[in-house]
């Protein structure tokens, strides 16, 4: 199974699943980078993964279906190209021969699902949309700190060598903040040193790791004395014994920095 990121408008990754003959996609903003990577490896697209309804997660949908006949899924709750076959929480499915779940992540928006392959041949793979990102989160345009706290918790809870495909490639501005939160995270200014190598040759950060996160993400982040410390300097309110309070705080320290 191989999994590549495909570059798409400024910073966003269409990710695609192949195994040499069938490929799946996630988040298809554009269409013409998947079609591109569909030819040059003699794929045939056999299904169409979405996160949420956001334009640069679903702008090449109807192209791609038009083209290729593959069949789309996405999460119940949002407004989509159609047709399109819904999914919930409780579904199980067989995509490229592999177990899929669905975990149903809202925050970012009201609807927002990842997608969870725990046997994608070398370690599990999480597509998580704009849920969560290398060091970061994505912004609450439609959920509450509530409830993006316990999405992000569900996908904490993955294996640790979950390979997490995040959407966009925010990974240097996210340590930038990392740091200011956890200024002594030794782990967090190695990973920083190496992203900042990655970039320089223009190489994606991702796909990150669970473990990875664990140890470098704010928002994973909140039960820890120094992020809570560091969370209150921010907005005093906060209460550093709730893990929750501390994710609000560091959510809209995060949208000011
Ligand atoms: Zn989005
Ligand atoms: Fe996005």
């Amino acid at each position: 199974m191989n999994l590549l990121p495909l570059p798409a408008f400024s910073d966003n990754y269409i990710w695609l699943l192949h195994d040499g003959k069938q490929a799946l996609v996630v988040d298809p903003g554009d269409a013409s980078p998947v079609q591109a990577a569909l030819q040059a490896h003699g794929l045939q697209l056999q299904a169409i993964l979405v996160t949420h309804h956001h334009a640069d997660h679903v702008g090449g949908v109807d192209q791609l279906r038009q083209a290729t006949g593959a069949t789309v899924y996405g999460p119940v709750y949002e407004k989509l190209p159609e047709p399109v076959l819904r999914v919930d929480g409780t579904v199980r499915m067989t995509l490229l021969g592999l177990d899929w779940q669905v975990l149903e992540v809202p925050g970012h928006t009201a609807g927002h699902i990842a997608w969870y392959c725990p046997d994608a041949a070398g370690a599990p793979v999480l597509f998580c949309g704009d849920t969560l990102f290398s060091g970061g989160c994505g912004r609450l345009f439609e959920g509450t700190p509530e409830q993006m706290h316990t999405s992000l918790q569900c996908l904490a809870a993955l294996p640790h060598n979950t390979r997490v495909a995040c959407a966009h490639e925010y990974t240097l501005s996210n340590l930038k903040f990392a740091c200011a939160v956890e200024p002594n995270n030794a782990a967090l200014l190695q990973y920083r040193a190496q992203c900042e190598m990655l970039r320089q040759q223009q190489r994606p950060t991702l796909p990150s790791t669970l473990a990875r996160e664990l140890a470098i993400n704010p928002f994973l982040r909140c039960h820890v004395t120094q992020v809570a410390r560091s969370a209150q300097s921010f907005a005093p309110a906060t209460d550093p014994q709730q893990p929750a309070s501390v994710f609000a705080a560091l959510r809209e320290w995060k949208n000011v920095f």
